[in-house]
């Protein structure tokens, strides 16, 4: 710190789930970082997903968790069925973000709880930027992890124009913990009973019907369009006749995002800052947290190999990575909301029919074909190898459209083209041993790619 100039050597703006994971990690490798955030999150409920627990796990973060976060089936009420997906935690967002930042401080993260803009790119590779405190930082890179509010201003292209509403409502004391998506004609609801006397609604509507109808009011006329169609949870849809937020309603805008620019180096996006998608997945924190990862092998690859070449690269994955994983999923978000056609004709679903396009979800939109099931193809493309970015040969199959570098250690392209020639499992067991040999057998066989020896 110099005056009211502090230097580092990353800072991260935005201390959502991306930024406090990539705080995090550069902070690990002991690089000094700035993390700001203003800490204003509003207190609100999401559904974070068994995958990012997994991964949380891993990196032993699991204990993160806010205490209270129940586990709950996803139970879907969808074309008149019930189903039950995978299962969500339902984490109040404002404790879970501290949390996390928190565990980046531990790591050695300087955190400020100011917010920040950019003031200007220097040629030099410097970033200077001011914090609504006043005070300044310079630092070679930044991570702007600062969620949809990074693109204000920026050219983007977005879906149709979407609103969430959410509120929190009293419940019973005694209520099981349960969360349920209910389809009605004006949209879909997602209400998490998380248990201790509280639940949350939220309405994802279009934000260009409503009539100016309030929030309040538009939240209790999806409460009543689910309770006609008797979809609400527990208690006869009599009971919510009544019930009224405690607190004003939530109004977020949830229509998925993708900037149209190329990436600055210098000012790398990570999370919702890189592209925004559509909560229906209720996988946005992991592709936050993934898109964390992403932009810290980014920054890896830069500073062990400095340079155009790994400019380039790093470049060309970061937007390639964030332009599939968008189309990816705004069409598994079309596709779910097909599976519901009691509702086609009204503007909520028609609008979304044809969302983001209407190629199959695994159509690559170039000119490279998708194997179909019980194919293969080869392509080369970038990966993670060892923390760095490198160019190498892929397997896509119709499950794998991004590609499958390593099966269980094993360099996936080099096992198939031995299986291809005729080895067997042996073969692969005598170069990367017998247990990463099963396991790519396994693999090979679940997809049917060729007559393999049993
Ligand atoms: C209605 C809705 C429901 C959703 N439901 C789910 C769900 O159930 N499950 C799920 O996994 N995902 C869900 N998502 C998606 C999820 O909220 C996001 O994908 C995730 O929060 C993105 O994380 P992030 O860290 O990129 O950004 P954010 O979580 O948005 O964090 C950005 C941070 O940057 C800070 N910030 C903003 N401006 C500045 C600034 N100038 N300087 C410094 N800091 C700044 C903000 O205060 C915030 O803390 C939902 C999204 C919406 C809109």
């Amino acid at each position: 710190m110099n005056g009211d100039r502090m230097i580092a050597d990353l800072v991260i703006l935005g201390g959502g789930p991306a930024g406090a994971i990539a705080a995090r990690m550069a902070a690990t490798r002991g690089a000094r970082v700035l993390l700001v955030d203003p800490d204003r999150t509003p207190e609100r409920l999401e559904g974070l997903s068994e995958r990012l627990l997994g991964w949380l796990r891993g990196q032993g973060l699991d204990s993160r968790l806010p205490e209270g976060s129940p586990f709950v089936p996803r139970k879907a009420l969808w074309a008149g069925r019930e189903s039950a997906h995978n299962g969500e935690y339902l984490v109040e967002r404002a404790a879970l973000d501290r949390s996390l930042r928190a565990a980046a401080k531990d790591a050695g993260a300087k955190i400020v709880t100011a917010s920040g803009q950019v003031d200007r790119l220097g040629p030099d590779l410097e970033v200077e930027i001011t914090l609504s405190d006043g005070r300044h930082v310079l630092a070679p890179r930044v991570i702007d992890a600062r969620g949809r509010k990074a693109h204000v201003g920026r050219p983007v292209t977005r879906g149709p124009a979407t609103l969430a509403i959410g509120g929190w409502f009293e419940d019973r004391l005694d209520a099981e913990p349960e969360a349920r998506i209910l389809p009605f004609p004006e949209g879909w609801l997602w209400i998490a009973r998380p248990g201790g006397g509280r639940l949350w609604v939220q309405a994802t509507l279009d934000a260009r019907e409503g009539d100016g109808a309030s929030p309040a009011a538009r939240l209790r006329e999806a409460l009543d369009g689910a309770s006609r169609i008797g979809a609400l949870p527990g208690t006869p849809p009599s009971d919510w006749v009544d019930k009224v937020p405690l607190g004003a309603p939530l109004v977020r805008d949830c229509a998925p995002v993708l900037p149209t620019g190329s990436i600055d180096l210098r000012l790398i996006p990570a999370g919702d800052a890189a592209a925004g998608m559509d909560p229906l997945s209720g996988n946005g924190m992991f592709w936050a947290v993934s898109g964390a990862l992403a932009a810290f092998a980014a920054l890896e690859t830069l500073a062990a190999r400095p340079g155009p070449d790994s400019e380039t690269l790093a470049r060309r994955y970061l937007e390639e990575r964030i332009r599939e994983t968008y189309r990816r999923q705004a069409r598994l978000g079309r596709d779910f909301l097909l599976q519901e056609t009691r509702y086609a004709a009204h503007p909520f679903w028609a609008r979304r029919r044809s969302f983001p396009d209407d190629r199959p979800l695994h159509d690559p939109g170039h000119d490279q074909n998708t194997p179909v099931a019980g194919s293969v193809a080869v392509e080369r493309t970038i990966v993670v190898e060892t923390g760095l970015l490198a160019e190498r040969d892929v397997l896509i199959t119709d499950r794998e459209p991004s590609g499958v570098a390593w099966l269980a250690g094993i360099p996936a392209v080099e096992a198939y083209h031995m299986l291809r020639d005729g080895a067997g499992e042996e073969a692969l067991a005598g170069r990367w041993g017998a247990e990463a040999a099963r396991a790519a057998m396994a693999w090979f066989r679940a997809r049917s790619l060729f007559p393999l020896p049993r």
